[in-house]
């Protein structure tokens, strides 16, 4: 499944992107610098012991590889550029992948956070998963014949780059946009999005913390090619999208929103909607053994990402912190190679149970006919 790169032949030869796709994603992935396939400082892969993770230009080509070996399911198409001009690609799934069809659609990210590479092992491994098991097993069949899947590996490219720069890691958190002249550098992508942007003290607004959350709601590129595309994605005023689910590492928790406020109704929020996301977010828990509670009872936060897709954009929308759980030290992010598979392939049943219920979240609390008719 893995392919090592050659130095710097991962030129995206083939446009994978189909014509029927341009207005999905506007940007083709094709033609890419060299420059932006290399590791700063000349590295190619992650530190000893830890090669079996993505680099970005190995990211890029095992998902090629996929689009090429089945363009019938597969799709590689770019939400836009990075700070420092990476593409961001998003791998399409679903039968006539290149048809814009009326399906309920599901949507996952990974790796907002740089030193958080088991999110983009993650969102790899839900890849294969589905294009291994497309026409061999008739759950993963039907899920993909019935849904469109979105897939972003890897929201925060230039951070996951610079967290291996040098061959050791860097412990590095933010995306590395500059913030002028004598000052840190970086904005935490997670604490960018819009809704209730800086409200409730759970973000940062001095450059040099971890947490800060840029000088405006959707100051950085990679946020904001995350809110164009989940925006391209209402036709005919209805969001396609209906549920959502975003990588971190750590913790092994399933969080809903909102996650800047301990409140579980209001700004948009209906008792009923409460419901759903729990209901929701314990039997994903059930699934891969994880803690399920509402994401500001773990720590409040906001900017944060899935209070965005909820508030704004009504996908019911969760956060998946990997393993391991809590404590685990400074050097937590840095799962050993070997439990990337483990660790990853534990969460495959919690996501076919979202993407079970992507056609109308609501019947998980018995209202289908109400809110889905
Ligand atoms: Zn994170």
């Amino acid at each position: 499944m893995r392919i090592r790169p050659t130095g710097l032949l991962i030129v995206i030869a083939t446009c994978v992107l189909m014509p029927a796709q341009v207005g999905l994603a506007r940007t083709m992935v094709s033609g890419l610098d060299d420059a932006t396939l290399t590791v700063p400082g000349g590295t190619t892969d992650f530190p000893p012991g830890y090669e079996d993770y993505h680099t970005y230009a190995e990211m890029m080509a095992d998902i090629t590889a996929i689009a090429a070996a089945h363009p019938d399911i597969v799709a590689v198409s770019s939400i836009g550029l990075s700070y420092e001009g990476r593409e961001i690609p998003i791998v399409k799934i679903s039968d006539n992948v290149n048809v814009d069809e009326n399906e309920p659609e599901i949507l996952i990210d990974g790796l907002h956070h740089a030193r958080e590479h088991l999110a983009t092992e993650q969102a790899l491994e839900i890849i294969s998963m589905l294009v291994d098991g497309y026409g061999t097993n008739p759950r993963i069949t039907r899920l993909v014949d019935t849904r469109v899947w979105w897939i972003i590996p890897m929201v925060n490219p230039d951070g996951s780059e610079w967290d291996i720069h040098g061959g050791h890691f860097h412990r590095w958190r933010k995306n590395r946009q500059p913030n002028g002249p004598g000052q840190p550098i970086g904005t935490d992508l997670n604490r960018n999005y819009s809704f209730d942007w800086g409200c409730c003290s759970g973000s940062s607004g001095h450059p040099g913390s971890e947490y800060y959350r840029g000088p405006a709601p959707f100051s950085a590129p990679e946020t904001q090619d995350v809110r164009d595309f989940v925006e391209s994605r209402v036709i005919g005023g209805k969001q396609q999208i209906t549920v959502h689910l975003t990588f971190h590492s750590t913790g092994e928790e399933v969080l809903w929103p909102w996650a800047h406020t301990s409140a579980t109704t209001g700004e948009g929020m209906t008792r009923d909607d409460h419901r759903v996301f729990v209901a929701l977010g314990t039997a994903m828990a059930q699934r891969n053994g994880y803690t399920a509670e509402q994401s500001d009872k773990l720590y409040p936060t906001d900017g944060d990402e899935i209070d965005w897709m909820f508030g704004a954009q009504g996908i019911f929308s969760f956060t998946i912190e990997l393993y391991p759980k809590g404590g685990g030290g400074s050097n937590r992010w840095y799962t050993p190679e070997s439990l990337i598979g483990p660790e990853t392939t534990r969460n495959n049943s919690a996501v076919l149970y979202l993407a079970s219920k992507a056609d109308c979240p609501w019947k998980v609390i018995g209202k289908a006919a109400q809110y889905c008719g």
